[in-house]
């Protein structure tokens, strides 16, 4: 049975007492972005409020205790990690930049024309293009491993797609479409018998599970805070420091480099310094630990096992309706289920729930290859996080099933619960 979250969790987040024109929120468009809790609203105002500065310039007293939080935060990011020490952290603005620094930086050094980057067969965009583009850019080749029949990532194949000449594995750790999680504590250890480097992208993980990058032994893992109740504009780069010390910088600029010339050598800052060219986001990083706060209060394993009874609940319900296909068959799932009303095309299911002030997402969800190779033109997705309830989920059905039985019914089950 779908389990509740100990504490009363919803109180935290002041959106979800919006008002949508009479409808109350919600919200289940959480693997988009989740919803910031006042607990880190909070400790971003007290950021601004009492230590803002620039951070390692100033000796002055504001400008030190700016440092002492920018170098906390970093701290708190390595231990909701795990990993081994906080020079491993790399302060990006999402995952997105993350993977990019990792394919230029990184990818240009250790692949050349003919070799080959495997990557898996339902990557988001933002875990496709920078290899797709590093491949174009060196002449090696960008390869798929294909998804089982459901449409979920099978470590047999990534077994046969690896050659002599795989250099670089790329894979998401949780699925952003269906919620399906890959073996990747598996694929690290055929990939590194082979001496190939893995890069794992977090985006989806993060926020549902414990996360620890020794144990799942990730050469490189990404993620964003905005997809864990953190602020947006920031994420994450890991890395071993036997990568990060190969690794190249993509920007230049200040705070890496504490002395520079016009055409002698410059002193160039070790990581992570070095990769963050440029003032860095104190307060997104001051609010991205405060997240993990939140979430390791509330207990990463209990939060997840939350999302994941919401999704199997939902995965029931949808299933249970005439005309509804419900895509992947893995339990349990990350938080995240992808249906669609047979005929009815799902940007039209979509504003259907929206009517009734449900946000779901709609369309490819930024991993059109995968969609495709599902034979859809898109799908409905529905994705929990720990302030949804069974309520929501149950609502969620109700109203699907009104869509399948031609839309806009007046007695929409929805009036009652959004009234309340
Ligand atoms: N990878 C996955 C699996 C994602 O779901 C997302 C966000 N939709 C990203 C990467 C990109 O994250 P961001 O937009 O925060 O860079």
């Amino acid at each position: 049975a779908p389990v509740e979250l100990a504490r009363e969790v919803r109180a935290d987040f002041p959106i979800l007492a919006t008002d949508l024109d009479g409808k109350r929120p919600v919200y289940l468009d959480n693997a988009a972005t989740t919803h910031v809790p006042r607990q880190v609203l909070d400790a971003v105002h007290a950021y601004y409020s009492n230590d803002n500065s620039n951070v390692g310039r100033g000796v002055h007293a504001l400008g030190m205790r700016a440092t002492e939080r920018y170098l906390r935060a970093r701290e708190r990011i390595r231990a909701f990690l795990n990993a081994a020490a906080a020079e491993e952290v790399v302060i990006t603005k999402s995952t997105t930049e993350a993977v990019n620094l990792v394919a230029q930086g990184f990818g240009s050094q250790v692949v050349s024309a003919g070799d080959e980057v495997l990557i898996s067969g339902l990557e988001h965009h933002s875990n496709l293009l920078p290899w797709r583009r590093l491949c174009e850019r060196t002449g090696a080749v960008l390869k798929v491993a294909a998804v089982d029949e459901h449409g979920e990532p099978s470590p047999d194949s990534f077994r046969e797609a690896i050659t002599g000449r795989t250099r670089l594995v790329a894979v998401a750790h949780v699925s952003n479409v269906q919620g399906t999680v890959s073996p990747v504590r598996e694929i690290a250890a055929e990939a590194h018998g082979r001496g190939i480097v893995v890069v794992v992208d977090g985006a989806q993980a993060v926020a549902h599970r414990s996360v620890d990058v020794r144990d799942l032994d990730a050469d490189f893992y990404c993620f964003s805070a905005h997809k864990m109740y953190g602020p947006q504009g920031i994420g994450v780069l890991y890395g071993k420091a036997e990568h990060l010390a190969r690794l190249e910088p993509v920007l230049v600029g200040g705070g890496m480099a504490p002395l520079a010339s016009y055409d002698g050598p410059s002193l160039i800052a070790p990581p992570p310094m070095r990769f963050e060219a440029g003032s860095p986001n104190v307060a997104g990083m001051v609010g991205l630990a405060a997240a993990m706060d939140y979430l390791d209060d509330l207990g990463r394993d209990a939060v997840g096992e939350h999302d994941a009874a919401l999704a199997a609940r939902a995965v029931e319900g949808l299933r249970a309706l005439d005309g509804v296909t419900v895509y992947g068959a893995q339990a349990p799932r990350g938080g995240i289920v992808s249906f669609n009303v047979d005929g009815v095309h799902p940007h039209d299911v979509g504003s259907h729930l929206d009517a009734f002030g449900i946000a779901t997402r709609t369309g490819v969800h930024c991993a059109s290859p995968f969609v495709d190779s599902l034979g859809l033109v898109g799908s409905v997705r529905a994705s929990f996080g720990l302030y949804n309830t069974v309520a929501e989920v149950e609502l969620l059905i109700d109203s699907v099933r009104t869509a399948e039985k031609g839309f806009w019914s007046n007695n929409h089950p929805n009036e009652r619960f959004l009234k309340s």
